[in-house]
């Protein structure tokens, strides 16, 4: 399928990529590894009238220790997350999930930043990152905001981003020798997820369960009140509102999501 017509703008900077989302508003698209725009593009389900590239701005792409966080380009691809000591030592679920993420194509172009302004419940990062407890850092004409990511996903494909905002960083507090724990139940490897579950800690994130990621907050709940772990993941797929579809029921995506809790939170557990 071919997109519909577009102005292509190869951004030399953040500074330059805001000023021509100003100038366009709603219809300019920021490009990043372009695995979820691009797709949408062909099938015209998005057609931004100007498309503007920010694959570019390495300045985007790190990951550093800064204090007690641990910080990353918005645009640091899924292989380098993968590949990343800073990240395997202080934060090693997001690394882990960054490195089973679709296939070797997709890991070389996918951005964290894509990912997470993309707001797609299916996507196995943004479980992860509302498990890790992240920040979202977002530069707009203003200034710079900071938003958690328990508020950033608002519903399905929409998140806290405005149109004319750049999500620049991701911020995750350290997680030294915490253990984690990381489940997807796919129909073949490469597969999205039907469900995931990503756990630090006692943190329990779920990947397709609603219209956004979501924290399985009935299992927490139960976990700090000192349940079991088969307790607490029976509680699992509580205030869930899984999709039923005919390949995966509404009701055998909940009983993956208590299966794999408890898988992902013994495997926490032994640390
Ligand atoms: C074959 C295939 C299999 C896949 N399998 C999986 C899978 O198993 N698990 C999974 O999680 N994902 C999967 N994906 C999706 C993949 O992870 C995408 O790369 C990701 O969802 C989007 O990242 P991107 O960098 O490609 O973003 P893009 O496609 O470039 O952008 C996505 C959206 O985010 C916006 N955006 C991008 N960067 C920024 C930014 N810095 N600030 C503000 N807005 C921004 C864009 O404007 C656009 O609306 C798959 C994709 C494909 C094509």
């Amino acid at each position: 399928m071919i997109p519909a017509t577009l102005r292509y703008h190869r951004a030399s900077s953040v500074e330059d990529a805001l000023a021509v989302l100003a100038e366009h508003d709603d219809e300019a698209k920021l490009l990043a590894g372009g695995h979820s725009l691009l797709p949408l593009m062909k099938l015209r389900l998005a057609a931004p009238e100007v498309v503007v590239d920010i694959g570019g701005l390495t300045e985007l792409s790190y990951v550093r220790l800064d204090g007690d966080d641990v910080a990353i380009g918005a645009l640091t691809r899924y292989h380098d997350l993968a590949r990343d000591p800073v990240l395997a030592d202080h934060a090693p679920l997001v690394a882990h999930v960054a490195g089973v993420i679709g296939d070797p194509q997709v890991r070389h172009r996918g951005t964290i930043g894509g990912s997470v302004a993309h707001g797609d419940a299916a996507a196995d990062l943004p479980a992860a990152l509302l498990a890790a407890e992240a920040s979202f850092v977002v530069r707009g004409r203003d200034g710079l905001r900071t938003v958690p990511a328990k508020e950033f996903f608002l519903g399905p494909f929409t998140t806290a981003l405005e149109p004319d905002e750049v999500l620049t960083e991701i911020r995750l507090p350290r997680a030294d020798h915490v253990g984690w724990g990381f489940e997807k139940f796919t129909r073949r490897a490469i597969d999205w997820a039907i469900v995931g579950v990503a756990v630090q800690g006692d943190n329990v994130g779920l990947i397709n369960m609603a219209g956004t990621p979501i924290r399985a907050e009935a299992t927490e709940r139960a976990l700090a009140d000192g349940a079991s772990i088969p307790e607490a993941a029976a509680l699992a797929a509580e205030d869930t509102s899984p999709a039923d579809e005919p390949h995966a029921t509404a009701e055998y995506r909940k009983h993956l999501a208590r299966v794999l809790t408890e898988r992902a939170l013994v495997r926490a557990r032994r640390g």
